[in-house]
């Protein structure tokens, strides 16, 4: 184990920085610093393990992970980026996501099976993606804080934070009372920075309008089995083995399976049903009631039901976006989801924390060492932050419009998974330049355009085809144009942008097909070669297929010295009855 070194000073009260939350972004954090040497303070109100939403992975979010861990030096975190990583070291709890599904509802009428579309994620070695059972990651997370030296505090209220010219002090409704020189708010949706600064935006300019009621269920059927066979749909990946997003006019509904893989210990299933209140107006009903009620309008929902039991409360919230003025201000950052959320859909809040973690963690390690904790070093982190939130507002939006239509839809999502792509092989690059260079890699054209942005938010060529796409979109919602019309215009100008990469045949499909190793060389190749100019420059560059190689070899090692390491502990419980777990070398 590597000696920590990032605890408080003698006294225990005075640290660097003090990080208010424990969630995956507050213990993430807290991980880096503390192993880099910056004294860290986590403070956390409740205690883990806890239930924490936010469990599905994109592959931007998990190469994030990834790339956090090489970075920094904390290869825990990169244990987070493929199911079989987090199956190995955090437990066999968390489900498998190996697409992203869309099944699309008609009020009262049996499900068509065509109405469905997917997006496969990465086979090994860069996926597959993952649902986190957060309240057990969360724990790991947590306990990799500490070992890293990390000052852990749970079931401590913060009472009191007083930001002076020199650093803050906190006092806890215990008696005790730390001082730091810089606040991360990572409180989430409780954001205590950003409630005592009063940032929080009334009303939110979010476009984006929903609620949501969500909890965890058991007993819920896998909807491979509540539709016809895999002829009938025609999408390649099983639909239980994903996360399912089922669709309807005004809405649409995550079914996010941890019991999905063959080592999956875990019977439970994580559902939420968002509704715009503008076309589902609140029932008024308690949460079950009115989720049975919703759900029995629609033939294939209901049967996956049928018997599904919650087995912890639900949560029924009021508009699930908020926003607030700013992520960064004299000596404080708020991470991402104490700052905003916009909706689940598409899966982003952890992706743009992992974002703005990346570029958070080296400017305090930074100021730890020369002392300027001044708010303009922390402003390129306020303006990504922002960028990121409003690229997703827009991209959300229009799709609670897409809902209403299959074809639309089926278009609309193709700029997603256009974005999905730029914005994980942005990340990638980095990863690449890191497998190159090493402690030598230098960062800062990542945190800059192409790279920077969300989901290839900040690739010119992809969101001038965005912007085109969704005035089709606003057009449709406008009634200017069929909800048909709009779809073959957006169809034109993904075919016009040349950015719909060859390898996956035709944006008019359903699906691409699957992401597997032997699927990734044709993909890098397109990106090198056949791309437009401003993807051939940037992209696949740095990153390459010698780099996926060493990835599946590393990963093979990795499941055969695991699996081997299981076989020789027991043998040896059979003759000696005991194992030498103080030899660990991690
Ligand atoms: C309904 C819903 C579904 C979502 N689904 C997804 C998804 O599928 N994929 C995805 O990427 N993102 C999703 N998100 C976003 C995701 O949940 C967040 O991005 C992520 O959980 C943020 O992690 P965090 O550590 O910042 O906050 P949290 O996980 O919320 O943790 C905050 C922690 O701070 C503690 N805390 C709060 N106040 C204080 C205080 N005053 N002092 C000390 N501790 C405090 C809390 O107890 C908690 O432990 C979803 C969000 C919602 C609302």
């Amino acid at each position: 184990m590597t000696r920590p070194h990032g605890g408080g000073a003698m006294d225990g009260k005075t640290f660097d920085v003090a990080i208010l939350g424990t969630g995956i972004a507050g213990s993430i954090l807290g991980a880096i610093l503390a192993k880099n040497g910056v004294r860290t303070l986590l403070v956390e109100q409740g205690s883990h393990p806890r239930f924490a939403i936010g469990e599905s992975t994109v592959p931007e979010t998990t190469f994030l992970f990834r790339l956090l861990g090489m970075r920094y030096g904390v290869p825990e975190i990169s244990q987070l980026s493929t199911y079989n990583r987090v199956r190995r070291t955090v437990g066999t709890t968390s489900g498998v996501k190996r697409n992203f599904s869309f099944v699309f509802h008609r009020d009262g009428e049996p499900q068509r099976a065509h109405e469905s579309s997917q997006l496969p994620t990465l086979s090994p070695p860069m996926g597959p993606d993952v649902h986190l059972f957060r309240q057990d990651v969360d724990a790991y997370l947590l306990g990799v804080a500490a070992a890293r030296g990390a000052v852990v505090r749970q079931r401590t209220d913060v009472t009191s934070l007083d930001f002076g010219a020199s650093g803050v002090e906190l006092k806890c409704r215990d008696g005790s009372a730390f001082r730091a020189s810089y606040v991360v708010d990572a409180g989430g949706v409780q954001a205590p920075v950003a409630k005592l600064f009063g940032l929080r935006e009334q009303p939110t300019t979010m476009r984006t309008h929903s609620r949501s009621i969500f909890t965890h269920f058991h007993g819920v059927t896998p909807f491979d089995a509540c539709i016809g066979p895999r002829e009938g749909h025609g999408l390649p990946s099983p639909l239980s083995q994903g996360t399912l997003h089922h669709l309807f006019h005004g809405g649409w509904m995550w079914v996010i399976p941890f019991d999905n893989h063959p080592s999956s210990t875990n019977r439970l299933t994580s559902v939420g049903l968002n509704l715009d209140p503008r076309v589902h107006p609140p029932t008024g009903l308690p949460a079950e009631e009115e989720f049975r009620r919703f759900v029995a309008r629609y033939p294939a929902l209901a049967k996956q039901f049928e018997n599904a039991h919650p087995i912890r409360e639900w949560v029924s919230t009021d508009r699930l976006q908020f926003s607030s003025t700013r992520v960064v201000g004299d000596r404080y950052c708020l991470m991402p989801h104490a700052f905003a959320f916009v909706d689940p859909l598409f899966s982003s809040g952890l992706g743009i924390s992992m974002g703005a973690i990346n570029m958070l963690a080296w400017r305090l390690i930074e100021a730890k060492k020369d002392g300027d904790y001044s708010t303009e070093r922390f402003m390129p982190i306020d303006a990504r932050v922002k960028r990121n939130f409003a690229h997703v507002d827009r991209l959300v939006s229009r799709s609670y419009v897409a809902f209403s239509d299959f074809e639309l839809w089926n278009a609309w999502y193709k700029i997603w998974a256009l974005g999905t792509i730029f914005g994980g092989t942005g990340t990638l690059e980095a990863i690449g330049e890191v497998l190159t260079h090493g402690a030598g890699t230098r960062f800062e054209p990542y945190e800059l355009a192409p790279f920077g942005g969300l989901q290839g938010s900040d690739l010119p060529e992809y969101m001038a085809l965005f912007d085109r796409a969704a005035a089709e979109i606003d057009a449709y919602a406008e009634k200017r144009v069929s909800a048909s019309q709009a779809a073959e215009r957006i169809f034109a100008v993904i075919e016009e942008s040349r950015l719909w990469p060859a390898p996956w045949g035709s944006p008019r499909a359903r699906h691409p097909g699957v992401f597997t190793l032997p699927k990734v060389g044709p993909l890098i190749q397109w990106m090198q070669r056949d791309a437009p100019q401003g993807i051939r420059d940037a992209y696949a560059r740095r990153f390459v297929l010698r780099h996926v190689v060493k990835m599946a070899a590393d990963e093979w090692a990795s499941e055969l010295g695991y699996a081997g390491k299981l076989v020789t502990t027991l043998g040896r419980d059979f003759v000696t009855g005991y194992n030498r777990d103080w030899d660990r070398a991690d």
